[in-house]
C-alpha cells in the first residue's frame, strides 16, 4: 500500500493529550536549551507532530540570596505548535496535545 509516511504533512494528527517515554527521549536528544537572562529558551521539533516549537521556561526565583536552584529539575513541556490539529479543544490555542518531562541538565560548572 502506502510507503512509510515521510514528508506527508497533509495528514493531520488529531489533538490528543498523551505522553510517551520516547517523547522525553527524543526531545532530550533534539532540543536545544539556551540560557536567557530570566528564562531558558528551549527549541526543537515536537516529538509527536514534529513541528519546530519554542518553549520559554521561566526560572523560578526561590528567594533572595539563595544559592542556585537544583540543577536537574523536571519540567513538563507541552507542545506549543500552531498547526491545525483536529479535535483541539477551544481552551487550547496551540499544541498537538503531546507533553513530556524534560530534565534540565545544567549540572556543569
Ligand atoms: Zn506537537
Ligand atoms: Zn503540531
Amino acid at each position: 500500500m502506502s510507503e512509510t509516511e515521510q514528508d506527508t504533512p497533509a495528514e493531520l494528527l488529531p489533538y490528543e493529550e498523551l505522553t510517551r517515554p520516547e517523547f522525553a527521549e527524543t526531545a532530550a536528544a533534539t532540543f536545544t536549551a539556551e540560557q536567557l537572562s530570566s528564562a531558558i529558551l528551549l527549541q526543537g521539533p515536537c516529538p509527536r507532530c514534529r513541528t519546530p516549537i519554542e518553549v520559554h521556561l521561566l526560572e523560578q526565583v526561590v528567594g533572595r540570596g539563595e544559592p542556585a536552584q537544583p540543577a536537574a529539575e523536571p519540567k513538563t513541556i507541552f507542545c506549543t505548535c500552531t498547526d491545525p490539529h483536529p479535535n483541539r479543544p477551544e481552551s487550547r490555542r496551540s499544541g498537538c496535545g503531546a507533553y513530556w518531562t524534560l530534565v534540565l541538565n545544567r549540572a556543569r560548572g
